[in-house]
C-alpha cells in the first residue's frame, strides 16, 4: 500500500512532559507584526477591529509591536487612521517609495522622506525582500541589494536614527530545485510563487554577500534583520555576522520551526547574544493570537520535547519536522521579550 506524501499525518505515540504557555513570563514588544496592505491586503481596514486585535495580544501578554508596512504618503496616513489612539502601543515602521531608485532626484526623495519619518518620531523602516527577488532595473533585471543608488536609503535611515528592519531572501530551501530532496517541497508546493531558483534569481549564497555589504558599508544604521538574520539554518554563520557588524540585530520571527529543529545551537546563539536578538512573530492582525504566541512562549521558555510549531492545519507546513523547547534563562528572555527593542527603540520599559 502506499499513500500520497499529502496525506501521511503520522500521530506521534511519544509520552513526554507538556508546559503549555499562552501568557508570556514578561511583557512583550513583538517586533515583527503586520497591520496593513503588506500582507493583509488593499481593504485591510475592513479586516479586524484595532481595539479588538490589541486587547487580544495583550492576553498573550504582548503588551506593545511594531508594525512592518510597505507604505508612505497617503497610503500611511490611511494606515495611522486606522490605528489611531494606539501611540504607545503600536509602532508603524513605514518604508519609502523605491521605485525611482534610479531617476535623478531619487536621492533628494529618500533623504526628504527620512527626515519627515524623523520629524513625525517614527523608530525605524521597513525594507522587504521584494528589492532583490521581485523589482527588477529598466534593463529588466533583478537589483542588487548593495546597488550604489540604493546605499542613500540605509545612510539617511542611520542619520536620522531610523532603525533599518529588512527581510532580506527566504529560506534557503527556496533557492533550490524544486525537487525530492526539497525539505520544503510541502510548502512550494503549496506556494510555488515562492521558488527562487534559476538563472534569473540571485543564488542565496549570493543574497548573504548582499547582505553583509550593506552591515559594511553602513555602520552607523541599525539594522533589524528579520528571520534571524536571513539564515536560521546557519545560526554559526548569523554568529559570525554578529560578531563583525555590532550594528546588526536579528528578529526572529516565522522562524520557530528552524530554530526549534536546532535546540542545543539556537539555544547557545541566544545565549551568546542576549543583547542582539528581538522577539517578533510575523502576527497578521486579525488572525487568532492562540493560534501563534503560546507556540513561541513554549519553545522559548520550556524543555518541552517535539512539539509542532503551530497549530494542526499549519504543523508541518514549514517543514515536515517538529521541536524543541530551549528554556532561556530568566535575564535572557527578558532582553528577547522585551528590554533590547525598548533599548533599540529608545523607550521606556513597559511597567
Ligand atoms: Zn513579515
Amino acid at each position: 500500500m502506499s499513500i500520497p506524501l499529502s496525506q501521511y499525518r503520522p500521530v506521534t505515540r511519544l509520552r513526554t512532559v507538556s508546559h503549555p504557555v499562552d501568557r508570556a513570563k514578561f511583557p512583550v514588544l513583538d517586533i515583527h507584526t503586520h497591520f496593513g496592505p503588506l500582507v493583509i491586503g488593499r481593504d485591510y481596514d475592513s479586516k479586524y477591529d484595532t481595539g479588538k486585535v490589541l486587547e487580544g495580544l495583550r492576553r498573550h501578554g504582548v503588551q506593545r509591536l511594531c508594525n512592518l508596512e510597505l507604505v508612505w504618503g497617503s497610503e500611511l496616513e490611511r494606515l495611522e487612521r486606522k490605528l489611531a489612539g494606539q501611540e504607545g502601543t503600536v509602532y508603524t515602521f513605514p518604508s519609502a517609495d523605491l521605485s525611482g531608485f534610479e531617476l535623478p532626484g531619487f536621492e533628494d526623495s529618500v533623504r526628504r522622506t527620512m527626515e519627515t519619518y524623523r520629524l513625525a518620531g517614527y523608530k525605524g523602516i521597513k525594507l522587504w525582500k521584494d528589492i532583490t527577488l521581485y523589482q527588477k532595473d529598466i534593463r529588466g533585471r533583478h537589483i542588487r541589494l548593495d546597488d550604489e543608488r540604493l546605499a542613500c536609503i540605509f545612510s539617511a535611515a542611520g542619520e536620522n536614527g531610523l532603525i533599518v528592519l529588512i527581510h532580506i531572501a527566504d529560506p534557503v530551501a527556496f533557492f533550490t530545485p524544486f525537487d525530492a530532496r526539497n525539505e520544503y517541497y510541502e510548502c512550494l508546493a503549496g506556494n510555488p510563487e515562492w521558488l527562487f531558483y534559476g538563472e534569473e534569481f540571485f543564488s542565496f549564497e549570493e543574497h548573504m554577500r548582499m547582505q553583509e555589504a550593506v552591515l559594511k558599508r553602513h555602520p552607523g544604521t541599525t539594522f533589524i534583520i528579520a528571520h534571524t538574520g536571513s539564515c536560521s539554518e546557519d545560526l554559526g554563520f548569523v554568529s559570525g555576522l554578529m560578531d563583525r557588524y555590532p550594528n546588526m540585530y536579528v528578529d526572529i520571527a516565522a522562524r520557530i520551526n528552524e530554530l526549534g529543529r536546532q535546540p542545543y545551537t539556537a539555544r547557545k546563539f541566544f545565549i551568546d547574544h542576549p543583547d542582539r536578538i528581538l522577539f517578533g512573530t510575523d502576527y497578521i492582525a486579525g488572525q487568532a493570537p492562540e493560534d501563534l504566541y503560546p507556540y513561541y512562549f513554549r519553545f522559548l521558555e520550556t524543555f518541552d520535547e517535539y512539539f509542532d510549531y503551530g497549530p494542526e492545519e499549519e504543523a508541518g507546513s514549514m517543514g515536515r519536522w517538529k521541536i524543541y523547547g530551549i528554556g532561556l534563562p530568566d535575564d535572557v528572555l527578558e532582553k528577547v521579550y522585551h528590554l533590547n527593542a525598548e533599548r533599540l527603540l529608545k523607550l521606556s520599559q513597559i511597567p
